[in-house]
């Protein structure tokens, strides 16, 4: 059975797979409501392509990222995957119960997710309804979390989104990797070009979403002059200086409009996951990643514009 799921999600198209026994997850765990009867959570991890990242990283194309690398991966192609995998487990008599991120519900009343329009969210919604994806991407063997909160793979590092099979068969566990990818090198906070992630790692969920979405002009290069001309301190926003509390952030997304949004309420990443991708370089430099490519990443010196380009 084991075999037969492993060799089967490869040839769909999961790079990854993990199996870990429900008795590997805590009491709290909404994995326990969502299927009391489950016995195994099946882990799917799939690359998000690289090429994606660098079309942003050269400045040279952004919508393939959010089309390709998000939007198409969580609709169509982690969805597709994770319901061959469950008809699988049902044509042999066992209960399958697939397991999307829910892109707009939230449990926090006040928070929000960068890769949805912010009112396209449902908030305070019970913590039982989704299950926690990166706790069960560790469970299941797939990674580890990085200084910054994201999944860290050995093969892709960052560069990987999960989906998940609850199922009542029993089918022998992968290890827990032992955390050993990420160093504490805060490159991730680094990269960000709004200061959205804390020193000490914790993530501001508006902040993020305000620079996702473009608001520093030295990286978005549809970013007109005039831009935020109504705010006061529009050149502390352009230049990614201005700290925005929840009021600040959903009036400065309201002013934001540089390309065209994906569908399903996902809005084009102008950041391009600029935290992963410092991440990204960072493991690929020091030769913590298993799969090489024949170049690097990062080719020339990182691109900015002035913000004397925005002052009038
Ligand atoms: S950039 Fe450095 S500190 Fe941040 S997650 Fe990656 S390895 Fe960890
Ligand atoms: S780099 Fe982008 S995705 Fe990462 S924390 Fe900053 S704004 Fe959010």
């Amino acid at each position: 059975m084991k075999q037969q799921i492993l060799e089967s999600c490869q040839k769909w198209g999961a790079d990854l797979v993990g199996f870990a026994p429900i008795a590997r997850f805590p009491e709290c765990s909404a994995v326990h409501k969502l299927m009391p009867e489950a016995k195994t959570v099946i882990g799917l991890g799939f690359r998000v392509l690289r090429g994606a990242y660098r079309g942003i990283e050269e400045g040279s194309t952004y919508y393939q990222y959010t089309t390709m690398g998000v939007e198409n991966m969580e609709e169509t192609v982690m969805p597709m995957v994770s319901l061959r995998l469950s008809m699988l487990l049902e044509e042999e008599g066992y209960l399958a119960l697939p397991q999307r991120r829910h892109q707009q519900i939230m449990a926090q009343e006040n928070s929000t997710n960068p890769e949805v329009a912010f009112d396209a969210i449902y908030r305070n919604r019970p913590q039982e309804t989704q299950m926690d994806f990166n706790e069960a991407a560790v469970l299941c063997g797939l990674g580890e979390i990085g200084f910054h909160g994201a999944l860290l793979t050995e093969e892709f590092g960052p560069f990987v989104r999960t989906c998940f099979v609850l199922t009542d068969a029993e089918i022998e566990p992968t290890p827990v990797k032992t955390p050993h990818l990420c160093d504490g090198c805060r490159e991730c906070v680094k990269g960000c070009p709004g200061k959205a992630i804390a020193e000490d790692g914790t993530l501001d969920p508006w902040q993020c979403a305000v620079y996702y979405n473009g608001a520093n002009g030295l990286k978005n290069p549809f970013m007109p002059p005039d831009a935020f001309a109504d705010f006061e301190n529009r050149l502390a926003i352009i230049s990614g200086e201005a700290k925005v509390d929840p009021e600040t952030a959903r009036k400065i997304l309201k002013n934001i409009y540089f390309y065209p949004p994906a569908q399903h309420a996902y809005p084009c990443s102008i950041c391009g996951r600029a935290c992963d991708v410092r991440c990204y370089i960072h493991l690929e430099e020091k030769g913590a990643l298993t799969k090489h490519f024949r170049t690097p990443f990062r080719k020339r010196e990182e691109w900015k514009f002035k913000i004397e380009d925005f002052e009038s």
